[in-house]
């Protein structure tokens, strides 16, 4: 793809002139949690030296600060330390650097994290080390917006969890009851669960919370938008007081600080990045191009593609989506459509494909947007820009994941031109505009 091959462009800065460049950290800076403003209990946590500064650091910056800290630090078991190492990973991320510590101490946590930075090992590890062992009871749910999200969160504790025993479901709706039904009267440490399909599940008393110690609230800012509010609320309302709370939550509006306030005691803010901060391994960069030559740009870049090139694109409608589809297979591109309007069965298929190679264009619309957890993308493209800058932080986390570099392509046609400067003061970053001659506002 062209940004790979910087000589092929015109009239454009290097995309990687605009990566963060993440200048080093005060040796003596703490590497510890912080407990910025927006610190959800008047209390400050006691073990926690507040660190104003660090609020604002890069990922970047943090990485250098936490590079030196290995899992054994961390206080895991010899299980848990062969199960990382059998995931090949050989350092904690820093919001894992920071937040397992604490949460190993039974700490409430707040962890300002967005998705791409190992944020969902930072809550699974350490629930895993906290129940292993136990008899099977329900001990721990995981609350998360999308049931992609869910089968990912069941995933990662598979992946760190083998050899113990501990169980672990997911309940999402769009499929049948059953199969959930029958796991969980069978009985389940852990469950990962969307609201709804949840509160269902807790109605017919196939589940009863006598014996929860954790709770997670993953991707809090997505829940609350998706408008999962009250279910939220009756769930909670069934859990011990005295339960451990890990709140994890991209951004930090005053609804999710307010949830904050409402569900977790005393808790350790950690945080990664600034907030709204772009994945530092991504290079971005913005097409200025007419709305009706947005498919044959797109169709332009993919002919540059590598044959290994693995490309998510993102629509701001379910028909864009399946129009690109079409457009594509016209072009003799074989593309997947992941929207809200395909069957659970298709969407797992999609990403199924997608996920093993066999696809290597995928079109979707947000729905995919968060959680989806697919490594070796190397390009996102957005079609269209989306409508907040916040969903442009979280479509770019698609790639560039666990520190693998990806790049970020926005089409961008005259009416999109105020919202990519709107995504610019936010991530805090001049994205640099490549004008492919054909293709540009001139032609
Ligand atoms: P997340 O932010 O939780 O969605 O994680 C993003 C990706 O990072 C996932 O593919 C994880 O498997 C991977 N990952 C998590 N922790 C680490 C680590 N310490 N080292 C390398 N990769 C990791």
């Amino acid at each position: 793809m062209p940004p790979r091959t910087p000589s092929r462009r015109t009239g454009a800065r290097s995309p990687r002139a605009a990566r963060p460049t993440g200048a080093a950290a005060p040796a003596d800076a703490p590497s510890s949690a912080t407990t910025p403003d927006s610190t959800p209990d008047s209390t400050p946590a006691v073990d926690a030296p507040p660190a104003p500064e660090a609020a604002t650091l890069t990922l970047a910056q943090q990485e250098a600060r936490t590079s030196e800290i290995t899992f054994a630090d961390l206080g895991l078991s010899s299980a848990m330390l062969a199960s990382l190492d059998a995931a090949g990973y050989t350092r904690p991320t820093p919001i894992q650097a920071q937040a397992v510590p604490l949460a190993l101490k039974g700490r409430d946590l707040m962890g300002l994290a967005q998705t791409g930075t190992g944020k969902t090992a930072a809550f699974t590890i350490p629930i895993i080390e906290r129940l292993m062992g136990g008899a099977t009871r329900t001990r721990a749910v995981i609350l998360t917006p999308t049931r992609e999200l869910c089968q990912q969160v069941e995933e990662s504790i598979r992946k760190y969890s083998g050899g113990t025993g501990l169980d672990v479901i997911s309940v999402y709706g769009g499929v049948g009851y059953e199969a959930q039904t029958t796991a969980l009267k069978n009985g389940v440490d852990i469950i990962v669960a969307t609201p709804g399909r949840l509160i269902d599940h807790l109605e017919k008393q196939h589940v009863i919370f006598d014996d929860l110690e954790v709770l997670v609230l993953d991707e809090a800012d997505r829940m609350l938008d998706m408008g999962f509010a009250p279910q939220i609320n009756r769930i909670v309302a069934q859990i011990h007081p005295y339960r451990q709370t890990l709140l994890f939550s991209a951004t930090m509006p005053p609804e999710v600080e307010a949830l904050a306030r409402k569900y977790l005691r005393k808790p350790q803010v950690v945080q990664v990045g600034r907030r709204s901060q772009a994945a530092a391994t991504v290079r971005h960069c913005v097409y200025p191009v007419p709305k009706h030559k947005k498919m044959d740009l797109l169709v332009h870049l993919l002919r540059e593609a590598g044959a290994d090139d693995s490309v998510l694109v993102f629509t701001r409608t379910k028909h864009g989506a399946d129009r690109v589809v079409r457009h594509l297979g016209d072009a003799g591109y074989a593309a997947d459509a992941l929207h809200a309007d395909k069957t659970q069965a298709q969407r797992e298929q999609a990403l199924a494909r997608f996920k093993a190679g066999e696809t290597k264009l995928l079109v979707a619309t947000d729905i995919a947007q968060r959680g989806l957890d697919i490594s070796g993308i190397t390009h996102v493209i957005n079609f269209d820009v989306p409508q907040q800058a916040e969903d442009y932080v979280h479509r770019i986390g698609r790639t560039g994941r666990a520190a693998k570099e990806g790049d970020a392509f926005t089409f961008m046609c005259a009416d999109e031109i105020g919202m990519v400067r709107t995504i610019e003061r936010v991530i805090g970053q001049e994205i640099a505009r490549i004008s492919v001659p054909g293709f540009d506002f001139g032609t």
